[in-house]
């Protein structure tokens, strides 16, 4: 798989899945920490103002006894429990027991007043924090509002330790009645009262803990929880999200637009997968492409949305064909790529062919025809010993398959072919020839050919054909086999019929400038560039401007192009006829039945394909022959026999009146200086009759 798709994947399946999950931990964190310092931050708040309430109290009283000049008297009419001590600290009256410890608290209130404030002994929770600030330790009141509910429904008030009471003192214990005692929810403390009489006075003071309190508290931290809760679900609810948006925008990554299924990145993906876990050692894997032909025409004929239905349908017939540990998937335009199990290749060959006949019959309203190419994986340890390599990559091996695949005729129906070393050579042929062709064009190293037409009666020259050749500085010379299927494939023969056409049109103005009597010429224009809309447009324009006669330049087109989009077909011989050329239909009898475009198409010339005139053809092939020939009169074409070799079957093409005869009977292929020799014989005699270069 390439590094790109790979990264792209990879990124998909991380998809930062992490982010949320860690937002959602630090939010969770940061509100319970909100949470336990703003309960801590209230009680702190309720403790501080009460306290100060009792100092400021405290203050009072002393205040007043410092006016009245009797301090215990008005402690004892305050109802206040108290400890007065001596400069050193001694005890000197008391009415409570002396349970202040620590040192003092300096607490202000009301701006500058301040009082000293000292712990009790049992429930320290008022301690120094900072300068002249103090806390109070809040643990130790929300261990006295924590009430722990005993199973016999006792209710006990836990000490700062959290400790139960009737462990420090058996009569705080407290008779359960189901209903928290408030009561019991008050801390001990101590405040220096300044009498200004010498004498230290502590006062006994209370910190209590009321309903309100706990019911401000509990709301506040209920309102909290609720955020948290609230927080809670939309980080959950934003979680699943990103899980389920993972996956679709996996499943989306991994999915044909066209047909549903999988495409190309699932398919390598699990391709290594696959071959990453392979158990079965008797079994090896082949990946095979497999593609529709014809499609754009099936397209063109029944809308592109029709085509995609119909690969949907295909995709869906090979995956209820293929096993368990197989895989299909769509890879382009009607490209299928599969990886495919086999034990012996006769085996994986017979499995092909029946795939292919399968999803041929699928549509009985369509001649669905198919082609697959397959390579081996491993091929090193292929049970036949077919190829010395060992090839793990995924998409090496699918382009080698596609390479096997489109080195088939085309012609052929569910034909398959196996990558081979031979495809690697063409492979690299193909290569060199489309790094050199612009350069071989500018370079003008494609020279016309000429191969003369000649009457079979008379011997006389009644016309010929441009043909090709190559002749290259780095390949040497060429022949068009060699190289046109390849410009075919790659476009670069529409370049290749205008050279071609522009050279023959010079030529002929030439030669007409000399004052030779020229004969048409037909120059070869591929089917690619047959559906170009302005074609004949073109052809007018490039021969006139050369200054050659338009009925002098004469077009073939192959005859398996006429299955190609037929209005446009007709339109363009139409036109080509309208401007002045002829047009003829090239290797006609080649496979193709085309007896029915023979009869829309406003043809001039029928060209008799070669194989007439390969072998033995007997009786039967001299009738064919002749029964073509006079169908084209009875249309009103003139007959050109092609690959006529022998003087037999001059004699016999002269006998049914054939026109033209093209072939190594009466000269090969020539370059121009030859061609203009014969152009001034003008007729060949059977002892000129040279067969020219190849
Ligand atoms: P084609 O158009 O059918 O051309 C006729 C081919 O048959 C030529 O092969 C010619 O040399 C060969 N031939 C003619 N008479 C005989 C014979 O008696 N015996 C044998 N054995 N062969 C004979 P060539 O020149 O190798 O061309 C092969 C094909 O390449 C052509 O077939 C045509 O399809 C393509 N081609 C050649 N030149 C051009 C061109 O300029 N443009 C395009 N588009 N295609 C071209
Ligand atoms: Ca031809
Ligand atoms: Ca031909």
């Amino acid at each position: 798989m390439s590094t790109k798709s790979e990264k792209k994947i990879n990124g998909i399946k991380k998809n930062h899945l992490w982010v949320p999950f860690v937002t959602f931990l630090i939010v969770t964190a940061i509100l319970t920490v909100i949470v336990v310092f703003s309960v801590r931050a209230m009680f702190e708040y309720v403790a501080r103002t009460k306290i100060e309430a009792q100092c400021k109290e405290v203050y009072h009283l002393s205040q007043v006894a410092k006016a009245s000049g009797d301090t215990e008297k008005i402690f004892k009419e305050a109802e206040a429990e108290y400890v007065i001590k001596d400069q050193a600290g001694n005890i000197l009256k008391s009415t409570v027991e002396d349970t202040s410890a620590g040192d003092p608290v300096l607490i202000s209130f009301d701006k500058d007043r301040k009082a000293q404030v000292y712990a009790d002994s049992k429930y320290d929770f008022i301690s120094f924090s900072g300068n002249d600030d103090f806390s109070v330790d809040y643990m130790g009141i929300l261990k006295l509002v924590s009430m722990e509910k005993e199973e016999n429904k006792e209710l006990f008030v836990t000490d700062k330790t959290g400790f139960f009471e009737d462990e420090i003192d058996e009569d705080d214990e407290e008779e359960a009645s189901g209903e928290i005692d408030f009561s019991k929810m008050i801390l001990p403390f101590w405040i220096k009262a300044d009498t200004g009489e010498g004498n230290i006075y502590l006062i006994k003071a209370y910190y209590e803990l009321t309903v309100n309190d706990i019911s401000i508290i509990a709301v506040i931290f209920a309102v909290f929880i609720l955020v948290v809760i609230l927080v809670f679900i939309i980080m959950l609810v934003n979680l699943v999200n990103s899980i389920v948006k993972r996956k679709n925008t996996l499943k989306l990554f991994f999915t044909d637009i066209a047909t549903k299924g999988h495409n190309w990145i699932w398919f390598q993906i699990n391709c290594e997968k696959i071959l990453a876990s392979r158990k079965n050692a008797l079994k090896d894997y082949a990946i095979v492409n497999l593609i529709l032909m014809n499609y754009n025409n099936y397209c063109i004929c029944n809308s592109v949305s029709a085509g995609e239905q119909l690969l949907e349908r295909i995709n869906k017939k090979i995956q209820s064909l293929i096993g368990k540990n197989e895989l299909c998937a769509h890879s382009n335009t009607a490209n299928f790529a599969l990886l495919l199990e086999y034990e012996y290749v006769n085996e994986l060959e017979k499995r092909l062919g029946r795939i292919m006949t399968t999803l041929s019959l699928m549509d009985e309203s369509h001649n669905l025809r198919f082609q697959a190419g397959a390579d081996f994986i491993d091929a090193a340890i292929d049970k036949k010993s077919r190829i010395a390599r060992k090839e793990t990559d995924i998409n090496v091996i699918y382009s080698n398959a596609c390479a096997a695949r489109e080195s088939l005729d085309t012609a052929k129906e569910n034909a398959f072919a196996f990558f081979d070393d031979r495809l690697i050579e063409d492979q690299k042929w193909i290569n060199s020839v489309t790094e050199h062709q612009k350069g071989a064009v500018e370079k003008e190293e494609f020279v016309v050919y000429y191969q003369p037409k000649y009457d079979p009666v008379t011997s006389e020259l009644k016309g010929a054909e441009a043909l090709i050749r190559w002749q290259s500085p780095e390949f040497g010379f060429v022949p068009p086999g060699k190289f046109i299927p390849i410009f075919e494939k790659n476009g670069f023969i529409t370049e290749i019929d205008h050279y071609m056409l522009s050279h023959v049109a010079r030529d002929q103005k030439k030669w007409l400038d000399e004052g030779l009597k020229c004969v048409p010429v037909s120059v070869n224009v591929s089917r690619a560039h047959f559906i170009e809309k302005d074609l004949a447009e073109q052809i007018r324009d490039m021969v006139d401007e050369a200054g050659a006669p338009r009925e002098l330049i004469e077009i073939e087109l192959t005859e398996s192009a006429f299955f190609d989009d037929q209005k446009q077909i007709i339109e363009t011989i139409e036109k080509l006829k309208n401007y002045g050329f002829s047009v003829s239909m090239d290797d006609f009898g080649s496979g193709y039945s085309s007896l029915n475009s023979l009869k829309d198409m406003p043809l001039d010339v029928l060209k008799l394909d070669a194989e007439f005139f390969r072998g033995e053809k007997g009786e039967r092939g001299e009738i064919v022959v002749s029964e073509a020939i006079k169908l084209a009169k009875r249309l009103d074409m003139r007959i050109v026999a092609e690959g006529v070799e022998e003087k037999e079957q001059v004699d016999f093409l002269a006998s049914q009146n054939c026109d033209m005869i093209q072939g190594y009977y009466f000269a090969k292929p020539m370059p121009v200086a030859d061609y203009e020799v014969r152009l001034k014989e003008g007729v060949a005699r059977r002892d000129q009759i040279v067969h020219g270069e190849l």
